[in-house]
């Protein structure tokens, strides 16, 4: 069955994966980013040629009206929304705890976890059935930082990833009666982008020996079990975090 899925932060890493290869499946995208028109308007090509359709969509996740406006501009093109990946998210340079600025820990609890929120908000309004939607799925994007803690390098980043495995459960509690699925989704070391943010464009390479499998994953590798979990393949579960870690 085709569906309509918007995807947060799709411009680049695991968010593109996970946008091209619901192309594949012949499913329509809208692709959020922040700032990189062109990363942005290069998934939607890769959509296109991939069998689906997409449309970039400009927009902060942690600015409520941009929230809104997107699953507007996703709904206007395609109809109404099958399923949302909660997937952008960031990280600061890697530091301690004693030498982080507000700024820096707001601006990573803004995103990753009040930008969460009013994403799957946004989505609960729209997708629950006693509000006239049709149900759904969302997947939240967590990190096994939540299981490892990150320490002297992004504890705020860790505690923001393990909020999203507490919402993950309690959501799924409060929407599985309205037809929505919830799940997460939570990567080891993955080769993207997001390990410059951190001063280490090289993190995955040379981290990625010391994992179990030998090496970093890829973001098509994480892309498949989200694409999975938005798919009807997945109907009972619900409440699950899946690790998409290499053994780590
Ligand atoms: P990435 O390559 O750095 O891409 C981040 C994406 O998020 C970009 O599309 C970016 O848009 C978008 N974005 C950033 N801030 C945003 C905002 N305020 N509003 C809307 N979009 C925003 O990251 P990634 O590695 O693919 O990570 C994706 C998710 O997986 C994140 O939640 C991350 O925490 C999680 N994760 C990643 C890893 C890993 O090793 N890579 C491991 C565990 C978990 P622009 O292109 O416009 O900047």
């Amino acid at each position: 069955m085709s569906k309509v899925i918007l995807v947060t932060g799709g411009s680049r890493g695991i968010g593109r994966s996970a946008a091209r290869i619901s192309g594949a499946r012949g499913w329509s995208v809208g692709v959020n980013y922040a700032d990189n028109a062109k990363a942005a308007a290069e998934t939607v090509a890769e959509v296109e040629r991939a069998g689906g359709r997409a449309i970039p969509i400009r927009g902060n996740v942690a600015a409520e009206k941009d929230v809104i406006a997107m699953f507007d501009a996703t709904v206007r093109a395609f109809g109404p929304i099958d399923g949302v990946v909660n997937n952008a998210g960031i990280l600061g340079p890697a530091t301690t705890l004693a030498e982080m600025s507000i700024e820096r820990m707001r601006q990573i609890f803004d995103v990753n976890i009040l930008g969460a929120y009013l994403v799957a908000r946004e989505a609960a309004r729209r997708m629950s059935r006693s509000r006239g939607g049709k149900g759904g799925v969302i997947v939240n994007l967590s990190s096994a930082a939540a299981r490892l803690g990150s320490p002297n390098e992004f504890v705020d980043y860790a505690g923001s990833k393990g909020a999203m495995d507490t919402f993950t459960i309690g959501l799924s509690k409060e929407l599985g009666p309205e037809g929505i699925r919830v799940n997460a989704v939570r990567p080891g070391l993955i080769d993207t982008e997001i390990h410059a943010a951190a001063g280490k464009p090289d993190r995955a390479h040379t981290m990625g020996k010391l994992m179990p499998l030998g090496r970093a994953g890829t973001a098509d590798e994480v892309g498949e079990a989200i694409v999975w979990l938005l798919d009807d393949a997945s109907s009972y579960v619900s409440g699950s975090i899946l690790d998409v870690a290499g053994g780590r």
